[in-house]
Order: C-alpha cells, then sequence, then structure tokens
C-alpha cells in the first residue's frame, strides 16, 4: 500500500513537471481543489474527449450531441431537487479541524473490514497451497466468520440510516461513527460534531440587484441542460424512441472534502449521456449500457482486472438501478463513472414545474408516454487520472539506468511523434522541419534539438510520446531517418515516405475504437 501511495505522489508531481497538471492560481498559492491543464495535459483530456465523443456519438446512429449552457433557469434545480436534496452529510472532528464527509468515513470502515478478511485468505491461500478450497475457507474460518459478521452488521445498520424514512438519519450516522470507534487520521480522537447537511451548489447573482437580480446556480452536473432539450432535440432531430442525448461540460460542486488531487474537485469536467427509452424497457436498456460503457473502458487495454462493476446500496428516490464502474487507482478501486436508471423522474418534474407537457408519441403502437432514462456519466478528470496512474511507470534498464516513461495508449498521448535533429548544424534542423511540416496534418508533432538525443528521448518518454525521428546525415543523402519506438526503445531505419504510413494506423482514435467493433 506504501508503494502504491508513494506511486500517486509520484504522479502528482510527474503531471505538474511535464505540463500536464498545474494547481490553479499556483502564484497565489493555488484554489483548493481547483486545477489547469498545461499544454499536454490539454492534449490528453481533448484525446479523452474525442474517445468518449466518438464513441457515443459518431458510433451510435441514435445519439446526437448537445452543448447546453452553464447557467440554467433557477427553478430547474428545484424541479430537479438539487436545491433540496444536493447535499452530503458532514462532520468536524473538534481537535483537528478538519471536516469529513460522514458517509465516507463509514464506507472506509466498511472497507477495513473487507481488507482484513482480503488478507485472512490470501494468508491461507499462502499456506494451504493447490489444495486451498477457498469458499470453504470463507465458509468455516472463525476469523474470517467474525469479521464478515461485524461488516454485515455494520452495512445493514449504514443502509438503513441511508434510506430513513424522511431522509438520511444524522444522529444514526454520528452513533455508526461513535460505535465503530472511527478516529480522525489527524488528530487521531474520536472529539465529533453532529453530523449536518451541507449543499454543494455554488450560487452567484444574474443581472444588476436594480433590474430584480435572481440566484443563479453553477450547473453541478451537465443531465438536466439534456433533460430540458429533450423535447427541442427529440423534435428538430426527428427522434426516435430510444435514442440518447450526449453532452460534454463543466460542472461545479462545492466538495466538502477535496482531496487526492483531481479525482475530487470543485470545478470538474463531465462527459454524460441521457438515454431515453420505452417504460418497461429500462432495465435491459441498464443492462446494455453497463456492458457497452465497461467495453469502452477496456479497450484502453489496461487489464480487465482493473475494473469492476459496485451496485449502488442507497438507490436515490428516482432511481430503480444503478451501478458504478471503479477503476483501480494507486488509493484502491474508485468510481470513474456512473450508470443509472433514472425512471421518468427529471422529464416529469420538468413537466410539472414548466407546466409544458413533456412526451413522446410513439408510432408503433399510437401510444403517448414520458419516456424512462438510463444516464451514463463519467468525470473526465477522473478518467484522465485513472489513465496517468496506471500509464506511469519506473524502468529498470539493461545497463542499470532507469527511465520514467508513460504507457498511455498512443492514440491518446498529447504527442504522437518528436523529430529531432542530431545536430542543429548541416541543414539537419531544416529537414527536420520539413518532416513535421508534410506530417502536421495527420497528427501532433513536436520539434526537439535541444540536449543530447538520449535526453530527448527521455524527455519524450515523460510524456508518452510513442514516436521519435532523429534526422542526421545519412537522411540528406538517402531520406532515411531513425524510427524509435517508446515502449521497446527499439531502433530502426526507414524511409521518410513510410513514416505516416506506420504511424497514423496506431495514433488515430478510430484505432482505439476498432478495438469496439
Ligand atoms: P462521488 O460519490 O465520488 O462524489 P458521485 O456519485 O457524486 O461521485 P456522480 O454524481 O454520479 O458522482 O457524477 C458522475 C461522475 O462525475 C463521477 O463518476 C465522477 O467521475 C465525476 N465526478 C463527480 N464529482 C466529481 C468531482 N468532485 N471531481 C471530479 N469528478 C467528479
Amino acid at each position: 500500500m506504501a508503494q502504491q501511495e508513494d506511486i500517486f505522489k509520484k504522479v502528482v508531481s510527474h503531471c505538474k513537471e511535464y505540463g500536464f497538471v498545474f494547481p490553479s492560481s499556483e502564484i497565489y498559492d493555488g484554489l483548493g481543489a481547483v486545477y489547469d491543464y498545461g499544454q499536454n495535459g490539454v492534449e490528453l483530456k481533448n484525446n479523452i474527449k474525442q474517445y468518449w465523443w466518438q464513441y457515443m456519438v459518431l458510433l451510435h446512429e441514435n445519439i446526437v450531441g448537445l452543448d447546453s449552457a452553464i447557467f440554467m433557469h433557477p427553478t430547474i434545480w428545484k424541479a430537479s431537487g438539487h436545491v433540496d436534496a444536493f447535499n452530503d452529510p458532514l462532520i468536524d472532528n473538534r481537535d483537528s479541524k478538519k471536516r469529513y464527509r460522514a458517509d465516507v468515513l463509514i464506507e472506509d470502515q466498511i472497507a477495513k473490514y473487507d481488507e482484513k478478511i482480503e488478507k485472512e485468505v490470501a494468508k491461507a491461500r499462502k499456506r494451504f497451497g493447490d489444495s486451498f478450497d477457498e469458499a470453504q475457507y470463507r465458509a468455516t474460518s472463525p476469523r474470517v466468520l467474525e469479521e464478515q459478521t461485524k461488516r454485515d452488521a455494520l452495512h445493514q445498520r449504514y443502509q438503513e440510516v441511508m434510506n430513513a424514512e424522511g431522509g438520511i438519519d444524522l444522529d444514526g450516522m454520528k452513533q455508526i461513527i461513535l460505535d465503530e470507534g472511527i478516529v480522525c487520521p489527524i488528530s487521531g480522537t474520536r472529539n465529533w460534531t453532529d453530523v449536518r447537511q451541507f449543499n454543494l451548489m455554488f450560487k452567484t447573482e444574474m443581472g444588476a440587484a436594480a433590474e430584480g437580480s435572481s440566484t443563479i446556480y453553477l450547473r453541478p452536473e451537465t443531465a438536466q441542460g439534456i433533460f430540458v432539450n429533450y423535447l427541442n432535440v427529440q423534435k428538430t432531430g426527428r427522434m426516435k424512441v430510444p435514442f440518447g442525448i450526449a453532452q460534454i461540460g463543466k460542472a461545479f460542486r462545492n466538495e466538502i472534502v477535496a482531496r487526492q488531487f483531481i479525482f475530487r474537485m470543485r470545478e470538474f469536467e463531465q462527459m454524460e449521456m441521457q438515454f431515453f427509452v420505452k417504460p418497461g424497457t429500462e432495465l435491459q436498456w441498464f443492462d446494455e449500457w453497463k456492458k457497452r460503457r465497461m467495453a469502452w473502458h477496456q479497450a484502453l487495454g489496461f487489464g480487465a482486472e482493473n475494473y469492476r462493476f459496485h451496485d449502488h446500496d442507497k438507490l436515490a428516490h428516482y432511481a430503480n438501478a444503478a451501478t458504478d464502474i471503479e477503476f483501480k487507482m494507486p488509493f484502491g478501486f474508485k468510481e470513474v463513472e456512473g450508470i443509472h436508471s433514472r425512471t421518468n423522474f427529471d422529464l416529469s418534474q420538468h413537466a410539472k414545474y414548466s407546466g409544458k407537457k413533456i412526451e413522446y408519441f410513439d408510432p408503433e403502437d399510437n401510444t403517448s408516454y414520458t419516456p424512462y432514462v438510463i444516464e451514463t456519466s463519467i468525470g473526465v478528470d477522473r478518467m484522465f487520472l485513472s489513465i496517468m496512474c496506471h500509464s506511469y511507470c519506473e524502468e529498470q534498464l539493461e545497463d542499470g539506468q532507469t527511465r520514467t516513461v508513460l504507457r498511455l495508449p498512443a492514440a491518446l498521448a498529447p504527442v504522437k511523434l518528436a523529430v529531432f535533429p542530431l545536430t542543429k548544424k548541416d541543414g539537419l534542423p531544416e529537414k527536420a522541419h520539413e518532416i513535421i511540416n508534410d506530417l502536421k496534418f495527420h497528427f501532433n508533432c513536436k520539434y526537439e534539438e535541444k540536449d543530447q538525443i538520449g535526453k530527448r528521448y527521455r524527455r519524450q518518454d515523460a510524456i508518452g510520446t510513442p514516436f521519435c525521428v532523429t534526422v542526421d546525415n545519412q537522411t540528406l543523402e538517402d531520406n532515411t531517418v531513425t524510427l524509435r519506438y517508446r515502449d521497446s526503445m527499439k531502433q530502426e531505419r526507414v524511409n521518410i515516405s513510410d513514416l505516416r504510413s506506420i504511424i497514423e494506423d496506431q495514433v488515430t482514435i478510430s484505432s482505439l475504437l476498432k478495438n469496439l467493433k
């Protein structure tokens, strides 16, 4: 674990050192949980967004895009339930003055029991070797059973307080924290305040006071922009149910605890798709979207073992199924994407609050209904973090040296090809520029002439550039260059006229999409 945390720290400093992510307003000492993407970060982020957009919108004939405004009519947030219920339960430790989400403290405690159980099982597996019967061990080992009983009891109590009538039972939550002996990791004490609800939406004013200003919220999700445009898109696009609307955009949440770098930010970006279906078919579509989204993640080639579904214990009152896709980060399996079956709650609420009829006339059976909705919602920044963590690699080389390499999927890499003149003379820089001028229309190329070639390779490895080309004196004679591959570090002599065909196939977003056929 310590080693994993170490990797996480290294990824954070690597992101800064190589122009991926900077703390926002850094020269003013930063702004809590807000980050800026640097010259390489913005390219990687754009590529992630393209990968998502092209999969959702280009590969699905029945999904179209949208770009709705961040500011929306304030009643939208009343209708959606965010004004009254977009709260997190918070608790403070009086000694450290640190603030925590009470639900997260309890979930971490459940995870601790799980960890203990897994450790016992792993120890036994080692002890018994091939003859180990895991199912039997789990069912009979007194230690495992003891931990499992405690875990299940806690889980049961947690579900009860989260699903209490009239909303979360805040006193019950505090009691669990006290009964479990959960301490503040900073002060080590159990000196807790009561649990309180905290609304996560940012507010601002629109218009000058004299004209009668109104309170506006910064959207905490992009989804509502899709719901309120459902009729516009359905009618003008002549869309037939089932169909989807996809949108990428900023969202804002005044998160209570903002740690773990870009995992939990106060300003972040979402890629959301609302899929409108006929009532009664929603659970089939929910399963279908679970499969499709998981396939999208796994097509990056990071290994199926790094993903899992986590079905929700606590369903929002309007949902009839919900799951998260979790990715194995250095700090454990964490949610990257949520898939929710939201029934017809949002459309019905907007119909009610706006007084407009929001329905679909189904020409197949001449009926009108309010469509049900399956939502897929993924955070660009969390996706970015998962990709950085998985790609970061410190490698021991044969000559005893180490290199830091970002093994990014080539299609997501900020720079696809770096071109180096061996020296700054003899017309080599001009030749290198000639190559770039030809290839820059097809993919992102970068010119580098400073330092020895070895150092230039290392710098490109560190930002994940899959291909480097060196131009030398022989190039001027026979139009060949040395092509060097990031992962294998293999080098080969190739003709300049072959570069495009060797590289392009491997670096386009469509090369990733092909894995999804
Ligand atoms: P969490 O339980 O971690 O707070 P959530 O369940 O509230 O997340 P959703 O409302 O389902 O998250 O949002 C969908 C996706 O948006 C999440 O899976 C995550 O990738 C992303 N996301 C949500 N909140 C943040 C945040 N504060 N910073 C970065 N990404 C976020």
